[in-house]
């Protein structure tokens, strides 16, 4: 990960950049802030800045720009984002990049000690296809239901032993800790000790949600940043320029995400998740009053392949799509809460929601909610809701 990819927080780069081009690195950072600030995705590019080797190309180049007089800046172009080790460092695979993360035992009751590297790939998966993921995505990323998630005393003796050893690229060792609060006691004494006296060339990039849990001997042993919420219009920016979310859209997103791009994320992916079931509630309720049972068919093979969770949103959509239109026919556009594309497709749609159907159609809808809970076959179950649905919408 690049400083470019780390969202409206160009001070704090500045201010990283600053600091290791005056050689005052500090050995322990902690970067603090809200869920969706960007804490994780700068300790990430922060590392792969520190790892990156680079810069000496960079600065010989720029030697040569610049006249005796004039200092050549050491350095321009970093990370690099080409050499060997920003490879390695963006595809979180550098093996002097360690990471600490609250996990689980996965064997209930066990003794046995539990440590990160068992979680890595699931880790990887998280980090590098989200940056700005938040508790929850990692809660379901590594199969955690209500378990309290922790950095276990075993995961100290494992960081200890492995910042013990000479770097093997023969720069920094870093480690990087997400949610360091989560450190039980012991662990947490035992990482106090290991800031105290760091071996050599090792950093310690820490980003914290809540830094005010931790020891405060381990507060006052580390250089805190605190990242303020992203700022509204670097939201927006971000929205339309990378997700080519429309304008609109975007302000009312960027607005409302509270200077949390995680936020504003989900709000995309819960948005376009409504267009995918608005387009399925479209094609169903064609397909069902044409009664083309082959295609109706097909129909059920898609929303077989959607997944339990979001068979269930699907559902809920459609009841509350049904109940818009059945409303739709009283003309009162103050009763109604639906989007645009939605209230084009009820103008024509809602006559057929009526007082002879509206009452089949919801029950079959909790029919099938029930079912899909109980892990019945979902192509039989939508399949048959569809068949259900060719004769109560001729009931008009
Ligand atoms: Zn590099």
């Amino acid at each position: 990960m690049k400083f470019s990819e780390v969202i409206g927080q160009d001070s704090i780069v500045k201010r990283l950049k600053d600091m290791t081009e005056s050689g005052k690195i500090p050995h322990a950072i902690m970067f603090c802030g809200k869920e969706g600030s960007g804490t994780m995705p700068l300790a990430i590019a922060f590392a792969q800045y520190l790892l990156c080797q680079g810069q000496s190309a960079v600065e010989s180049q720029s030697a040569g720009l610049f006249g005796m007089e004039e200092p050549a800046p050491t350095v321009l172009e970093r990370p690099c984002g080409k050499c060997r080790s920003c490879l390695m460092a963006a595809n979180l695979q550098h093996p002097d990049l360690h990471f600490m993360f609250p996990i689980y035992k996965k064997s209930k009751g066990s003794n046995a000690p539990t440590y990160c590297y068992e979680y890595i790939e699931e880790w990887r998966d998280l980090l590098l296809s989200t940056p700005y993921f938040t508790y929850s995505d990692w809660m379901s990323a590594c199969g955690a239901e209500n378990q309290q998630l922790k950095i276990f005393e075993s995961e100290s003796d494992e960081i200890n032993h492995k910042l013990s050893l000479v770097a093997s690229q023969g720069g920094y060792k870093i480690c990087v800790i997400w949610l360091p609060e989560k450190m039980n006691e012991s662990c947490s004494n035992k990482m106090l000790k290991l800031i105290e006296e760091p071996p050599a060339n090792t950093i310690f990039i820490m980003a914290s949600e809540h830094p005010e849990l931790l020891l405060t001997t381990i507060r006052s042993r580390v250089q805190s940043i605190p990242v303020p919420p992203v700022p509204e219009d670097a939201i927006y920016e971000e929205l339309t320029s990378h997700y080519g979310i429309m304008e609109n859209l975007a302000r009312s997103i960027a607005h409302s995400s509270q200077g949390s791009m995680s936020t504003a994320l989900k709000a995309i992916r819960d948005n376009s998740e409504e267009e995918q079931y608005f387009d399925l509630f479209v094609q169903i309720m064609r397909l069902t009053y044409l009664r083309k049972v082959r295609e109706m068919k097909k129909w059920s093979e898609e929303v077989a392949g959607l997944g339990r969770e979001r068979q269930k949103h699907f559902l809920e959509y459609c009841q509350r799509m049904v109940r818009e239109n059945f409303i739709y026919n009283f003309h009162n556009p103050s009763l109604n809460y639906m989007r645009e594309e939605e209230s084009n497709f009820a103008v024509r749609f809602a006559p057929f929601i009526n007082e002879n159907n509206v009452i089949g159609i919801m029950d079959e809808l909790s029919l099938c909610e029930r079912d899909i809970s109980q892990n019945g076959n979902a192509k039989i179950i939508f399949f048959d809701f569809a068949l259900k649905m060719t004769v109560l919408i001729k009931n008009r």
